[in-house]
């Protein structure tokens, strides 16, 4: 593969319509429309009428499809802290009201809560608790810190917030408060003399991460509809596997600064807890456990827990090959007024890629591939619309679908990232070099060069925390894209009432270049995807990662150490024989050897009907990688390659089954059971790459 990208690019027609009818112009008018409403979960249905009423003056056929599903709504909540001398600390709970974010006069403007949280009051002692990651609690347990009946504090990034309550739940403690921390801000933080949002582009101190709490590493969608849809006479499951039965809050910084000081100086100082990411950047805060410090919160957390209708819209452009389908989808659900970056950035980004297709389609063109575009409701309080959706299009998707494109965050900030299964990062990265990505002023780069410079130049391995993963999770192959900020950018305020589009005018992405950019890439990946007669999935790119996986996968046995106070019997086994995944691995390389000789031949003699052969195979030989039954204990997570962890929720675990039955249940006659159904599912994608 080529290193360098030619500058400007080199396009032929089609793509060079493509690119001209991106407008940045238009895409900030997509996005002042998007960012100036409710569009919580369940109450945005004017969004997604207008939104597919957009598609459809754009030459897409329009409708909006309909699930009736579990949500919860803030109703009201309040935090207080009571010294051990008795006085007593209200938390304001509130993000302070910015003239700037015009959207904040909004009469619905949003509270600050958590999707999902359960409904109740706690007073107790509490423990600050880290990230609270399971780690961080097997600290806390090894230090001696009592955590039953207390509640959590406990400080944002690292895993998905819903298992940091999921985890203090599990310890018997009986609420959690979460807040964000200047730390995880780089270097633009007030502290280091920036100012702050909207003076400047540092965090605004008031700002609140919202989010959901759904234990998302167990099943994504409804709560109440395990596996299949939900309509409005589906059966409701039992859901309290899936959502807190304590409550939780999220808050500030500046609300979180005397919670924390006052465990300044009880139990374990921050620093000799000595776990990464335990001590942040809080003024005057030393991190501590807190143990004896006398201190107690109350807390109290009030949701409407309801079933609502929400819609996702959807809109589609026929190709001459039915049984070949393209889906791009984007959430348009936000917790706030604003959303001008999550998931808006993306939302604008699809109105202008439909309009650049109808631009293409005045020239008679038309695509192979039936192109889908997707905007999805709910995916906030735990990918609900998109997952509903997959449960109810399964058989069709599972026969037709070719990938699925997502843009959730196209634009927080500058960095390009990606993120795909292996068969798409050939011309993920081809596609690229096609696109002018402005960068820190500089308007002569190529998104690749960008990437590559920038970036590191590497895609990611899905996990989870966006639309892509009911699809990822039934075998389709699927990428993520977005850009965002890097130590030195501008703060984006996540969940927040931030996010909105003064920030993003005048920080986040002034002019909306960063937008177009990302517009261009992802209409050109679509058209490529939806038009070339090869159809661009390339097998043989999955062999160098499924023998990275299996030596990350060596590694970790390697440097496994069983739970010390481990009582497994002598004769339990600690060491895998994987040698069937290796030869697995092995035979897959020759299928795919095979497979790309035979559509080579195919090319070569411009045979159709054997194109057409390689094609389908292309598209249906990553269903074999899936198993019908899930990974352990989670059914819905079908991927045997790749999964969320089972206490990151968003970043990804490899051999998911394999890894997961050592490193979470210490369990070696289960890990090699998964090794042999880890190979059988190699097998089957190769043997489909084969006959
Ligand atoms: N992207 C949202 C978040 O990170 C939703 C993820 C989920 O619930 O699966 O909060
Ligand atoms: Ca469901
Ligand atoms: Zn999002
Ligand atoms: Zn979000």
């Amino acid at each position: 593969q080529d290193t360098t990208a030619a500058f400007p690019p080199a396009l032929d027609a089609n793509e060079q319509i493509l690119i001209n009818s991106f407008d940045n112009t238009s895409i900030s008018e997509w996005s002042y429309y998007y960012t100036h409403g409710n569009h919580i979960a369940g109450l945005n249905k004017t969004m997604a009428q207008w939104t597919a009423d957009k598609w459809t003056e754009y030459g897409f056929a329009s409708r909006l499809d309909e699930y009736y599903v579990f949500l919860n709504y803030p109703v009201s909540h309040s935090l207080s802290l009571t010294y051990a001398n008795g006085s007593v600390h209200t938390a304001s709970l509130t993000e302070d009201v910015l003239e700037e974010d015009d959207t904040s006069s909004y009469p619905d403007r949003i509270p600050t809560f958590h999707g999902y949280s359960f409904t109740g009051n706690a007073s107790a002692e509490y423990v600050y608790v880290g990230r609270g990651q399971q780690v961080d609690f097997n600290r806390l347990e090894a230090l001696g810190v009592e955590l039953e009946g207390k509640i959590a504090l406990a400080k944002y990034g690292g895993p998905f917030r819903g298992l940091k309550v999921k985890n203090a739940q599990e310890h018997g403690m009986i609420g959690a408060v979460l807040f964000v921390d200047p730390a995880d801000d780089g270097n633009m933080t007030e502290a280091k003399g920036i100012e702050a949002y909207p003076n400047g582009p540092a965090r605004n101190p008031s700002s609140v991460q919202r989010g959901s709490v759904q234990f998302l590493s167990i099943y994504p969608g409804d709560p109440t509809t395990p596996g299949y849809t939900s309509k409005h006479d589906s059966p409701r499951a039992d859901k309290s596997g899936s959502v807190p039965h304590i409550p939780s809050i999220p808050i500030s910084w500046v609300d979180a600064q005397p919670l924390l000081q006052a465990l300044n100086g009880y139990g374990t100082n921050g620093t000799d807890v000595n776990r990464t990411g335990w001590v942040g950047a809080i003024p005057g805060a030393t991190y501590s456990t807190g143990v004896g410090s006398g201190a107690r919160l109350s807390m109290s957390n009030i949701m409407n827990d309801t079933y609502n209708p929400i819609w996702n819209a959807v809109g589609i452009i026929n190709g001459t090959n039915e049984d070949e389908v393209l889906v791009i989808g984007n959430h348009r659900d936000a917790w706030i007024v604003g959303g001008a970056a999550d998931p808006n950035s993306g939302s604008a980004v699809l109105i202008e890629l439909a309009k650049a297709f109808s631009a293409l389609s005045e020239t008679g063109w038309k695509p192979l591939r039936t192109i889908v575009l997707a905007s999805w409701d709910a995916e906030e309080y735990g990918l609900v619309g998109s997952t509903e959706w997959v449960e109810e299009y399964i058989p069709w998707l599972k026969t037709a679908a070719i990938s699925y494109l997502n843009i959730d965050v196209a634009v927080s900030g500058p960095i390009p990232d990606f993120s795909a299964t292996p068969d798409l990062h050939r011309i993920a990265t081809s596609t690229m070099k096609k696109v002018v990505y402005p960068f820190h002023g500089a308007t002569n780069n190529t998104l690749y060069d960008v990437w590559t410079s920038i970036s590191g130049g590497e895609i990611g391995v899905l996990g989870s925390g966006s639309d892509y993963t009911a699809f990822l999770h039934r075998g389709i192959a699927a990428i993520d894209m977005g850009a965002g900020p890097g130590p030195n950018d501008p703060v984006y305020h996540y969940h927040s009432n931030y996010d909105s589009y003064h920030w993003m005018s005048t920080f986040g992405d002034p002019g909306f270049h960063t937008h177009k950019a990302f517009g261009q890439y992802l209409t050109l990946l679509a058209y490529h995807m939806s038009t070339d007669p090869v159809l661009p999935l390339e097998p043989e790119d999955y062999v160098p990662e499924l023998r990275t996986y299996f030596s990350d996968l060596e590694e970790t046995l390697a440097s496994y150490e069983p739970p010390a106070a481990s009582n497994s019997t002598t004769s339990s086994p600690t060491t895998l024989d994987l040698s069937a995944l290796e030869s697995a691995i092995s035979t897959f390389a020759t299928a795919a050897e095979e497979f790309s000789a035979l559509r080579a031949q195919a090319i070569a003699s411009n045979d159709t009907a054997l194109l057409t052969v390689t094609n389908h195979k292309a598209r249906d030989f990553s269903r074999g990688f899936t198993s019908q039954g899930g990974l352990p204990g989670r059914e819905f997570f079908q991927n045997l390659l790749f999964a969320p962890g089972l206490d990151t929720g968003y970043a990804p675990v490899t051999y998911p089954a394999i890894t997961e039955s050592v490193t979470f249940a210490d369990d070696f006659d289960r890990a090699q059971l998964w090794v042999g159904k880890t190979a059988q599912a190699i097998l089957v994608a190769a043997g489909m790459l084969r006959t």
